[in-house]
């Protein structure tokens, strides 16, 4: 699928296709993402291109780091500071704590599920 300034052949060029087996634990929004139009929740969800989010109401693909972040209401401040400083650019973060996200759901009882704990 596009992205706003690339076309599909373009993005797998630049940023390589995700393996499958690779999708992160956590979906976009519960790290609190958004698409630059303000889409959010299970509108968005990873891309097949890395580091894309792709929004179903939009049908596009945009980079990740011109998806503006708001802290999950879940996450305390610590967490989502350490994940937003681990991010390979600066994301716009918006003010505030976004409450409309569900905590994800912990599934497994393997204590090791923690956002982070599965790094590159
Ligand atoms: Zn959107």
């Amino acid at each position: 699928m596009p992205s706003p300034k690339m076309t599909d052949e373009q993005l797998a060029e630049h940023y390589g296709r995700r393996t499958s087996g690779e999708q992160p634990l956590f979906e976009p929004f519960q790290w609190g993402y958004r698409c630059p139009q303000g889409h959010r929740g299970e509108l968005i969800t990873w891309s097949k291109f890395n580091d894309h989010i792709w929004c179903h109401k939009c049908q596009l693909d945009y980079p990740s780091e011109t998806c503006p972040m708001q802290r999950p209401s879940w996450m305390d401040p610590d967490e989502f500071g350490a994940f937003v400083s681990r991010l390979p650019f600066k994301p716009k973060i918006l003010p505030g704590v976004d409450r409309s996200i569900e905590p994800p759901t912990k599934g497994k009882d393997e204590g090791s599920d923690r956002p982070g704990s599965q790094c590159c």
